[in-house]
């Protein structure tokens, strides 16, 4: 891929937002973000925890306070990540379009817009809230991981229209081996997460007594 300085230039804001539930955020999603910050010389990346996932039934979701506090402290000490709490404040279920939307007014009619999510989520795109609309608007970067069938996402960009198919890059990603689900049930049969998630994450997790 060809780089280009970073921020050099009229127009050349790139904002990569990271997309998850983040339940909890851990070193895959880290490390995916920054990885994506080098490939796609970003100008830096925003985490955006899913207010209330469009996908998943509120019960089997940890409170959206708790996941935007976990993500605020595992990407404190980057100074370019940020965490944004703009799904969590908006009423109703967040679809990524209205985000992108929102992020589009904020930086303008020229910044390059990439939502970083799982491989997984993106494969399901053509399911999502004006799916049509979202890929207009911005461009994905699909973090996968090492030994992933390539094939299903191959297959999947082929059905797309050109235009579409041009928006979407597959980002391989080693420490992505980490699950959320995998942490959540760690905790809840009493083993460690250390060395998975940074570690004030894992102590907000202690404390707050998360995932018991
Ligand atoms: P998910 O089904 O929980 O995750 C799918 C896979 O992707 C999991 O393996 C997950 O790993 C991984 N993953 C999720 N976010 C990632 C990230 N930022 N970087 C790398 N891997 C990631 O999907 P989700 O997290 O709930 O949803 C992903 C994003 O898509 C969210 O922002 C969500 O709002 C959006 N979405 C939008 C719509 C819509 O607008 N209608 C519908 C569905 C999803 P972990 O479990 O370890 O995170």
């Amino acid at each position: 891929m060809k780089k280009t300085p970073r921020g050099a230039g009229e127009g050349a804001l790139s904002i990569g937002v990271m997309g998850g539930t983040f339940d909890p955020i851990h070193y895959g999603h880290l490390v995916a973000a920054e990885s994506a910050y080098e490939s796609f010389c970003l100008s830096r990346v925003l985490f955006v925890p899913a207010g209330d996932p469009p996908h998943k039934q509120p019960q089997e979701v940890t409170a959206a306070s708790h996941r935007l506090e976990m993500t605020r402290l595992a990407v404190a000490d980057n100074p370019h990540f940020h965490a944004s709490s703009i799904e969590v404040d908006r009423d109703g279920v967040s679809y990524t379009i209205d985000t992108m939307r929102c992020f589009r007014r904020k930086f303008g009619p020229d910044a390059r817009l990439y939502f970083i999510t799982g491989v997984d989520a993106v494969l399901q795109i053509p399911e999502w809230h004006n799916a049509e609309g979202l890929l207009e608007i911005c461009s994905f970067i699909a973090a996968t991981r090492p030994g992933y069938p390539l094939s299903e996402v191959i297959r999947f960009k082929e059905q797309l229209p050109s235009h579409h198919r041009e928006r979407i890059t597959v980002l391989e990603v080693p420490a992505l081996a980490i699950s959320s689900t995998d942490l959540r049930h760690r905790v809840s049969s009493g083993r460690s997460i250390k060395y998975l998630v940074p570690e004030p994450v894992e102590e907000y997790i202690r404390r707050e007594e998360l995932y018991r």
